[in-house]
């Protein structure tokens, strides 16, 4: 394990490494951010955003929590998205969950898990959802991992659920969201190839927050 003192170390040997191929590196990363993408995803510390992204500083607005949920009353996600898309004005929102997420793994057993149980509430009610489909699936690996595959589609919906989204959408064609995958046996992120279109169309038959009617 990497000592406390160590990480110190290591942030200086950055600090050094950065100034080497940049000079002004840190006099123009504190200028100010405009990122083009938010990532949502979740807190697991083998999913690291910007690393699998290959982004740098700068270059992605992130909001990690416990299995990448968007929920409704959660004021930190309502704030993240609110502020990426009236003020930062992203053009992407990705919502990336991973295989062997110990969060939806934890939401399908049978027990009592505390002061968890509302958060992890979020993800049987996808289960509940797509019951038909996941129960048909006998092999427990398979279903768990479509079942985190299922997660990021509706927390994609949920996504589209917020006015500011649809507004900005309908007026600049931006921000579009997509729906990751991100496969911890090799590295490779899948890109679930969601139709926000589509979604937001559907969604709007009965979350339309934008004042106008749908075409
Ligand atoms: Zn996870």
């Amino acid at each position: 394990m990497t000592s406390y003192e160590q990480i110190f170390e290591n942030n200086r040997k950055w600090v050094e490494s950065r100034k080497h191929s940049d000079q002004n590196y840190f006099e123009r990363l504190a200028v100010e951010q405009k990122p083009d993408y938010l990532y949502i995803g979740c807190s697991d510390s083998r999913v690291p955003a910007s690393e699998i992204m290959g982004l740098q500083p700068g270059e992605v607005f992130v909001h990690r929590n416990i299995a990448n949920l968007v929920n409704s009353i959660d004021m930190n996600v309502i704030s993240v998205i609110s502020y990426a898309v009236e003020y930062l004005e992203v053009k992407h929102i990705v919502v990336c969950g991973h295989y062997n997420c110990g969060g939806v793994q934890a939401a399908m057993q049978p027990k009592d898990l505390g002061v968890l149980n509302p958060w992890l509430r979020n993800i049987r009610d996808v289960y509940r959802i797509h019951r038909e489909e996941l129960d048909s699936i006998k092999d427990e690996k398979k279903r768990y991992n479509r079942l985190v595959e299922l997660n990021v589609t509706e927390q994609c919906i949920n996504v589209a659920k917020y006015a500011g989204v649809q507004k900005r959408f309908l007026s600049t064609g931006y921000p579009v969201v997509h729906g990751w995958v991100f496969d911890l046996h090799n590295g490779l992120l899948i890109d679930l190839n969601i139709d926000f279109k589509e979604i937001l169309k559907n969604i709007r038959q009965i979350y339309n927050l934008t004042g106008k009617p749908i075409d």
